[in-house]
């Protein structure tokens, strides 16, 4: 497991833990978010990663403590291993209201079921030391009880599966154009449908977004390259808008 640094100003770090070659497992990012003396952990991941995962976020926090836990949806890469950190740590689980009665499948002990709190669906603020993490709403992208998370402190927009990319070498995009063929095919296939694209990036051009970090594959950097992002994400053609009439019953095959 390998750390990239963000951002680190004023007492505020945003770490990237990434994660290559887990054999059949995708390939995941996972964040981590500092502030004064707590920290936050985004979609901390499943099994495979946790030993490593959780070894790291206790270097890294130092004398700081793990406060929040942030699971952008109900998804085994993201969820598979909270009892773990519920156990080992003193942080809050947060995911979807509705995930938290689905999430307790992969085993959360009875001593920290009470820790993983709902979000409702217009989303909420998580304070972090003296400063506070936005989370928005992003339900059907790709999960229907689906959020983000936007860090005002150092502007960078956690997406979760949103800008993911599969089979990319490189940590930052460098070229838009030439990343696209990364993106597209799970996109088209996982994201429901453009409306919901739309509607999401509409909300983004609200905030003001230095870096768009998914959770696989690399992220988006500087100004123009938020601005590409969110300009072919809400042209985008995806989920029901290109099934078409996919629901047959499959012919025989052999
Ligand atoms: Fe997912």
């Amino acid at each position: 497991m390998s750390e990239s640094v963000l951002y680190d100003r004023d007492g505020h770090r945003n770490i990237l833990l990434e994660d290559y070659g887990h054999g059949l497992a995708v390939q995941a990012n996972q964040h981590l978010v500092i502030h004064g003396d707590e920290g936050m952990i985004l979609d901390p991941g499943g099994h495979k990663v946790y030993t490593q995962a959780l070894g790291a976020t206790g270097k890294l926090l130092g004398k700081s403590t793990l406060r929040h836990i942030f699971l952008s949806h109900q998804d085994p890469d993201i969820v598979a291993a909270v009892n773990g950190w519920l156990m080992t740590t003193d942080a809050d689980a947060w995911c979807s209201e509705l995930w938290v009665r689905f999430v307790p499948h992969f085993g959360v002990d009875r001593l920290v079921a009470d820790r993983l709190k709902p979000i409702a669906d217009e989303g909420m603020y998580l304070p972090l030391g003296d400063a506070e993490m936005v989370v928005l709403p992003a339900h059907f992208l790709h999960s229907c009880g689906n959020f983000h998370l936007y860090d005002p402190v150092s502007k960078i927009l956690y997406t979760g599966d949103l800008g993911a990319s599969l089979g990319v070498s490189y940590v930052e995009v460098p070229d838009f154009d030439a990343h696209l063929p990364f993106m597209e095919g799970f996109h088209r296939r996982y994201m429901a449908s453009n409306r919901a694209l739309r509607a999401w990036a509409d909300m983004v051009r609200e905030l003001d977004v230095a870096m768009i970090a998914p959770q696989h594959g690399a992220l988006f950097r500087g100004e123009a390259m938020v601005q590409r992002f969110l300009d072919w994400i809400s042209h985008l053609e995806c989920g029901v808008d290109v099934m078409g009439h996919s629901y047959r019953v499959p012919p025989r095959r052999g």
